[in-house]
């Protein structure tokens, strides 16, 4: 270690601000230890090098090095662009990144002024030749998680087929304490009738969900009766849904054959993440046989997979053969209005592809048999309605109301004076923390163990930072100046939002804003068994003008609650109330049907739809529908697996 570090360190207030960064992967045989003996390292680094008073921040990760999208490496990157830092030290470049970004984290630190020292590698940006060196430590380092992964990948496949390592034990195998090998394990003797019924049962009916349904019954499953039996098996008890049953029906073991390397791990560069993929060269699975594990024969399972992969054809991902259309799609993303839709009834959120139909929008626990609300929406149906509806809003706005015009002077002034008011607190709180910060700093200072105060010194220093990004964000929010932006401006902002939605599919960040949430009621046709949706949302136009928020004033002005069709109202149901009127009027259909622009039989039918209307009681063609429909084809909280469950919102 080097005792004279050339140039010599440097201070830019005094007090030598230093971030020390420790990691270990967070692997099995790691320990926080490690984490411990890298910290101290960093500091006896410091210390050799520096005589006067020092400041330390400990950036610590428990994760793997590759990872680019850490919430610590986000942190170390904030940190260095305050400025504020003198230095960031790790024993090497692979506890900051494994990867040549590491250089990018350099190239920070030498525009913000900060000197990133990394002894092992011979870091050192305040030295010459930095460039290369972290270029090469950050490349070796992603090379060496490659070569190790690789070397660890032949070591297992070796063992598998040579000495009979075992893999996953599929529920039901029983694998004694200190066993290693296929050759002492035995599926559970209770457990072999069910698995040769449950085969038998999907091989008759192909209805994996029904299968589950039965083994989650009382006393099918001999696992449920011998809770010990459970120790081998690292899922726990969880009920059997379709996916596990067919997951177990297909597993090769059940016709004595074991395998290993269907998926493989490959890495994605932009997040630095390895992910499992299906390996896409078959020919790279291993197999082994384990004869004395057979349970059916392969001719059997064969079968029955062909059965089950057949009867499952039209439920797969559709793409134009090109795999799967999805394929590296956030899992999350879809198309407004989806996931901006909830029902009404359990508060889940409307997803895609309800009813089996790719652009159908209903609710998931109606699919999960935990809500009743039948209602769907079509996707592009739904999204023209919402985009119409929030465009005749637009044009009805009128003029600022007067009162808020007259009083315009004293709704700034009040806002000013709230803002003054909250600064003052803000600031007071911060002088607080700031001193607290330093004490526990001159304690140290004065010997005090920083383990002891560790904690709260970072809690401190925490809060002092919120407070300071709390305080820049209240300054520079806007003020309400004397004059209100016109109405006509806002509207041209909100009409530029819409046609961008209408353009384009996938710029829907703005337009999710705006609306926000739609919720869903069922509604149900008079006179029918249909049962619809209309959606009630609250168009929020100061997400456009930021400004105006904060004035409680405007809210009436800026946010609108609208209601609005899901669906396309037939002409009946549209003309309902016109045909009444004309017919009240003693005009004949035909003349009716000439007027309104519609064919005879059409008035007919809205005439018949009024007679309804008022046969209800009812004011409208929809009424509201408030409890679970006994009617029409709505049947599924009949069904034995239905349970009514509210979501629970997630606690904050
Ligand atoms: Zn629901």
């Amino acid at each position: 270690m080097p005792q004279f570090l050339s140039p010599p360190l440097a201070s830019k207030a005094g007090t030598l601000k230093v971030i020390i960064v420790v990691r270990h992967s967070g692997g099995p045989n790691q320990t926080d230890i490690s984490l411990d003996a890298q910290e101290r390292t960093a500091r006896e680094y410091i210390s050799a090098n520096w005589g006067g008073p020092v400041e330390y921040i400990l950036i610590s990760s428990r994760v793997s090095g590759e990872w680019l999208n850490r919430d610590e490496l986000q942190q170390l990157q904030d940190h260095i662009s305050t400025r504020r830092f003198d230095v960031v030290i790790a024993d090497e470049g692979s506890r900051i990144i494994r990867d040549v970004a590491l250089y990018a984290i350099c190239g920070l630190c030498k525009d913000n002024d900060t000197r990133l020292i990394a002894p092992n590698d011979n870091i050192d940006t305040a030295q010459d030749g930095w460039e290369l060196l972290t270029l090469f430590a950050g490349f070796r380092g992603g090379q060496e998680n490659s070569k190790t992964s690789e070397r660890l990948k032949s070591r297992c496949d070796q063992r598998f087929i040579e000495k009979g390592m075992i893999g996953s034990t599929p529920r039901w195998l029983i694998k004694p304490m200190g066993v290693k090998t296929d050759q002492g394990c035995s599926w559970d003797a209770d457990a072999i009738p069910v698995i040769l019924e449950l085969v038998s049962k999907l091989e008759s009916s192909g209805n994996a969900s029904a299968v589950a349904d039965w083994l989650n019954s009382d006393g099918v499953d001999p696992w449920d009766v011998h809770p010990e039996r459970e120790r081998d098996v690292r899922r726990g008890n969880r009920p059997w849904d379709a996916g596990t049953v067919l997951q177990f029906a297909r597993n090769p073991m059940l016709a004595g054959r074991r395998f290993r390397g269907k998926k493989r791990t490959e890495k994605r560069y932009s997040t630095g993440r390895r992910i499992a993929v299906t390996n896409p060269d078959p020919t790279d699975v291993k197999w082994r046989e384990v004869p004395h594990l057979a349970l059916i024969t392969r001719e059997r399972q064969d079968a029955l997979i062909a059965k089950l992969s057949f009867q499952n054809a039209n439920r797969r991902r559709k793409g134009s053969g090109c795999g799967d259309p999805r394929r590296n799609v956030p899992r999350k993303r879809t198309v407004w209005p989806g996931q901006a839709m909830t029902c009404s009834v359990c508060r889940r959120p409307y997803h895609y592809g309800a009813n089996g139909t790719k652009l159908s929008l209903g609710c998931r626990g109606y699919q999960d048999y935990k809500c009743w609300n039948p209602a769907l929406a079509l996707g592009p149906v739904a999204r023209r309605n919402l985009l119409t509806a929030v465009s005749t809003v637009l044009d009805g706005l009128q003029g600022w109301p007067e009162e808020i015009m007259r009083n315009l002077a004293e709704i700034a002034d009040a806002q000013q004076q709230g803002r003054r008011d909250e600064i003052q607190r803000l600031e007071s709180e911060l002088c607080r923390v700031s001193s607290e910060v330093e004490n526990y700093t001159k304690a140290i200072g004065q010997g005090m163990s920083l383990d002891l105060v560790r904690e709260a010194l970072q809690s401190a220093d925490v809060r002092r930072r919120d407070l300071q990004a709390n305080l820049g964000r209240l300054r520079a929010a806007p003020v309400i100046s004397a004059e209100l932006p016109r109405i006509d401006e806002i509207r041209a902002l909100a009409r530029e939002v819409i046609a961008t939605a209408n353009s384009d599919g996938g710029l829907d960040d703005v337009i999710r804003v705006m609306v926000g949430k739609i919720v869903v009621y069922p509604i149900r046709q008079v006179g029918t068994d249909l049962i619809r949706g209309i959606g009630e949302f609250t168009l929020d136009l100061t997400t456009l003008v930021p400004s105006l928020r904060e004035v409680k004033e405007l809210e009436a002005v800026l946010k609108i609650p609208i209601k609005v069709d899901l669906f396309n109202r037939p002409q009946q149901a549209v003309f309902a109330a016109e045909v009444a009127r004309l017919r009240g009027e003693r005009f004949r259909y035909r003349a009716i049907a000439k007027r309104v622009g519609i064919t005879m039989q059409a008035a007919r039918n809205a005439y018949q739809m009024w007679l309804e209307i008022q046969n209800c009681g009812a004011s409208d063609p929809y009424v509201p529908v408030d409890a679970a429909p006994d009617y029409g084809r709505y049947s599924r909280h009949h069904h034995e697996r239905y349970r009514f469950e509210r979501r629970v919102e997630p606690t904050t």
